[in-house]
């Protein structure tokens, strides 16, 4: 068991995969969502449904939480966000939660607010105001502004962890961003939804590990084709609309390739991949293209990155999993 209090402030850079899977439920992998400790911050990037309870499994500590940053609404990225607030309020969260994103996080925020006020109140009047202090229960909005879009935007920077936005192509679904994130000389990328931009990859440049999106759409077109056969006509529209705003495993490639990170996450898998035989149809070509290190990421695997003082020495940096 991890002792909570010893990774807040252990110095190295934790990331947990809370959920791996895209928006076709299945039982191995919930919707999105990524946890990062360094330096007594707890940040999540998405907060998909199903998602909080793999953060309360593995024992991390949510009352510890200081901010989600959401790369865009669709409710495979939000749906959790009700629960991240209220239940690391009533663990112990001593300050409001904040909530980072692009154009209609307040939106998104206000309407869980609403949402959540009627079992604020009956907790307050259960447990006292001594316990839960209505303040802290608040969400606090963090509109990201991308001016100019081909540049990131720092907008967080806490002891020594430091997150920038930068924006993907999700289309219809704009704006969307990605995440780069920064502690003691490491770098992860998360790229969000999104099709391969060179903005994507001008952004993603030397991460240390790259957590890229993936559809397959050899395996989506064949579900495709056998719903047409059976008529059923609006799976089949869905099926096709959602292979034009996202990345097929050997694009996610691609990405890792041109921008030279050291290690490939696959994450937001799609369809779900029941075996290891399905797996290798999924990631078919992938190891062609991106020679480094590919892993298919399963919900609630975590890495841990040792502070990279080295880099610029001679490159050595230990990695482990
Ligand atoms: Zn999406
Ligand atoms: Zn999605």
């Amino acid at each position: 068991m991890i002792s909570q209090d010893r990774i807040l402030h252990d110095g190295m850079l934790h990331v947990f995969l809370f959920g791996t899977g895209g928006p076709m439920n299945n039982d191995t992998r919930v919707a999105s969502s990524i946890g990062i400790i360094a330096g007594g911050e707890f940040i999540l990037v998405d907060i998909g449904p199903g998602s909080y309870r793999n953060l309360d499994l593995m024992r991390l500590p949510a009352e510890h939480l200081s901010a989600v940053f959401l790369t865009h609404f669709h409710s495979d990225h939000i749906g959790d966000l009700g629960e991240a607030n209220m239940l690391s309020w009533v663990n112990g969260r001593d300050k409001p939660l904040e909530v980072y994103g692009p154009k209609g996080v307040k939106q998104v925020v206000e309407g869980f607010e609403k949402a959540y006020e009627l079992d604020t109140g009956y907790r307050i009047a259960h447990h006292g105001k001594e316990v839960l202090n209505r303040e802290h229960s608040k969400m606090i909005n963090r509109m990201i502004l991308m001016e100019d879009p081909t540049e990131k935007v720092l907008c967080f920077d806490k002891n020594g962890l430091k997150v920038y936005a930068f924006e993907v192509d999700h289309t219809p679904v704009a704006p969307a961003v990605g995440y780069r994130i920064e502690f003691e000389g490491n770098c992860l990328v998360i790229t969000g939804d999104t099709v391969k931009t060179e903005n994507l990859v001008k952004h993603s440049r030397g991460a240390d590990i790259l957590f890229s999106e993936a559809i397959s759409y050899t395996m989506i077109n064949n579900l495709m084709a056998g719903a047409a056969k059976m008529n059923l006509k609006r799976f089949a529209k869905i099926l096709k609309d959602i292979q034009n705003y996202h990345m097929e495993p050997i694009a996610a490639a691609q990405l890792a390739k041109e921008a030279q990170v050291k290690k490939l996450v696959i994450v937001h898998i799609t369809p779900p991949l029941p075996n290891e035989k399905l797996e290798k149809l999924y990631l078919k070509g992938v190891e062609d293209i991106f020679k480094g290190e590919v892993i298919l990421a399963q919900d609630r695997m975590k890495f841990k990155l040792e502070p990279n003082k080295e880099v610029g020495k001679n490159g050595f940096k230990k990695i482990t999993k």
